[in-house]
């Protein structure tokens, strides 16, 4: 088995999400008491979001890449980014690393075109929803049209994001915001929704709503166990 290596904090609370997902997929994978080989460093999310919301993605890269050398000179044989927003700067710290970083919209992309979705919602920070970053991996590597709610709604999507989620506040209001902006872009032509925000599911999850939902954090994590357990 191959050693996974994290790179979260992004918030802590989606971490220790992906903590659960990996080992519970090695579990059911490999049966008895096996659990996943993973190394994690987690880091102080209160300075990233600083320089997120200062726009500062230089520094960030740079930030970013040394912790994912710290990762790789542990052992890790591969890289998850916990968080889709922080893959704003994934080509700065891929171009830094020898293994390979598992890119969390490709995990969302094969899944979807795998189940023959042309037209996707995208939920996510306002980062993920408004930079190109994203969606043009997502249409330009798996042909997929990316729709986003419209811009108040995106607003309080990402609010809900760093006021609540974040913070492991999960709130019934927040949660039928979330669930109406979904039945939107269900109605604007989406044929399923990408929770691109790996805390969303903490808030919304498939016995919510009909609409077909792609929780990055989950196919993240099964990606990364599908690395490690190729030749096992
Ligand atoms: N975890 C979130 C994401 O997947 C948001 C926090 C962050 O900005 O890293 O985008």
């Amino acid at each position: 088995m191959k050693t996974i290596g994290l790179l979260g904090g992004m918030s802590w609370e989606s971490t220790a999400s992906y903590y659960a997902l990996i080992n519970e997929t090695v579990k059911q994978r490999l049966g008895g008491l096996h659990s996943a080989r993973l190394l994690l460093n987690s880091i102080d999310f209160a300075e990233i979001s600083d320089l997120q919301h200062a726009g500062d993605w230089t520094e960030l890269g740079a930030r970013l890449t040394r912790e994912a050398l710290r990762l790789e000179s542990a052992g890790a044989d591969c890289l998850l980014l916990c968080t889709n927003t922080m893959h704003r700067v994934a080509e700065t710290i891929e171009a830094g690393l020898s293994v390979p970083l598992l890119h969390i919209a490709d995990a969302a992309g094969a899944a979807l075109s795998a189940a023959g979705v042309s037209r996707v919602g995208l939920l996510g920070t306002r980062f993920t929803m408004q930079e190109s970053f994203y969606r043009d991996r997502l249409r330009q590597r798996f042909g997929l049209d990316v729709l986003v709610p419209p811009e108040a709604e995106q607003e309080r999507v990402h609010r809900v994001i760093y006021d609540e989620l974040c913070l492991g506040r999960i709130d019934d209001g927040s949660r039928q915001d979330y669930l109406h902006i979904i039945d939107g872009l269900q109605r604007a032509g989406a044929e399923a929704v990408i929770l691109g925000c790996t805390e969303i599911a903490l808030l919304v999850n498939q016995q919510h709503t009909s609409v077909p939902l792609y929780d990055t954090t989950r196919l993240h994590a099964l990606e990364a166990v599908g690395f490690a357990l190729a030749d096992a």
